[in-house]
């Protein structure tokens, strides 16, 4: 296939270069110039789409997503596909999926997960909204940028996934973060609450696959003095945007609007830019109540 993509950084770069590895035609472009060996620069981002069977973009947000789209839609042939992989607002992946759809093209939303480390192994996972015929498409490409592509209903209902899934893991991690705090206080050893809440009604991926305790379950960002991994800010990112989602349409979500303000303090004013999310354990060691 001959594939354009936009927006070459942590992520969109190594998911670039496994296409070429796979055989695809990429052209690449990136206001930073960066390049992936084996991505033919484009001038533009018009340029990379042009002729293009499907164009992938992996942005920072979702103005930026907008402004990328308005200029490169115009230039994508008839039948192609845009296909967003950016975590952007559900109201930008409707937008753009509007605009497409009115220039003769289809869209996806395919927010991911799995972070800089899936993207270079090629084990993402894709949550996809869109045409069906669209996710048909781009699937092989899916196939080679990642483990698992879900198909999760219409434009938008992608990037709904992801926000609703990270709102979980962020009040998920919380608690974890909390409940370790407590026990610590209570005299509890840390590798015996491990054991019992890793098999007990507490478990959670939080727990069990991604321990914030140094030492205990398995090798986690916790026992790399909390290098990430997901950064804090991308939490922070993450959870603001499924705010957003649940102001625009009148959802109560008392806990998810609280991790999102307690991540807002951890990196605004606290020490949490730049470590992973999972240092809210050392956070909530060195607090009280008051
Ligand atoms: P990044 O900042 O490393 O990459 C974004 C790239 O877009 C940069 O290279 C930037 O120069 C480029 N860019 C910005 N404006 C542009 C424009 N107008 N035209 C062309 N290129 C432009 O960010 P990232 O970590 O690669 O994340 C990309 C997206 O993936 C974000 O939406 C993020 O939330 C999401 N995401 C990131 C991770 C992660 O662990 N890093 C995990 C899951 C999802």
């Amino acid at each position: 296939m001959r594939v354009g993509f936009i927006g070459l950084g942590n992520m969109g770069a190594p998911m670039a270069a496994n296409l070429v590895k796979a055989g695809h035609r990429v052209a690449g472009f990136d206001v930073t110039g960066q390049m992936p060996a084996g991505v033919t620069p484009a001038d533009s981002a018009a340029a990379a789409a042009r002729g293009a069977d499907v164009v992938i973009t992996m942005l920072p947000n979702g103005a930026i997503l907008r402004a990328v789209a308005a200029e490169v839609i115009p230039a994508m042939r008839r039948g192609a596909v845009f296909c967003d992989c950016s975590t952007v607002d559900v109201d930008s992946a409707r937008a753009v999926a509007d605009q497409a759809e009115a220039a003769g093209l289809s869209a996806l939303d395919a927010p991911v997960s799995g972070g800089v480390g899936g993207a270079a192994a090629g084990t993402l996972t894709f949550m996809v909204g869109g045409p069906d015929a669209a996710f048909a498409r781009v699937l092989p490409l899916f196939d080679i940028m990642g483990q698992k592509a879900v198909h999760c209903g219409g434009a938008g209902a992608g990037q709904a996934a992801k926000i609703c899934n990270n709102m979980i893991l962020g009040a998920t991690m919380i608690v974890t973060c909390e409940a370790f705090a407590l026990a610590d206080k209570l005299g509890l050893d840390r590798a015996r609450m491990f054991d019992v809440v890793s098999t007990s009604s507490g478990y959670s991926w939080s727990m069990n696959a991604y321990c914030p305790a140094p030492g205990v379950g398995p090798q986690s960002p916790a026992d790399n003095g909390y290098r990430p991994g997901f950064a804090a800010e991308l939490m922070l990112k993450d959870l603001r945007l499924s705010q957003q989602a649940a102001e625009s349409v009148d959802a109560d979500t008392p806990l998810g609007a609280l991790a999102a303000e307690l991540y807002r303090r951890f990196v605004e004013e606290e020490d949490g830019r730049g470590r992973d999310f999972s240092a809210m354990l050392p956070r909530f060691e060195g607090r009280g109540r008051g």
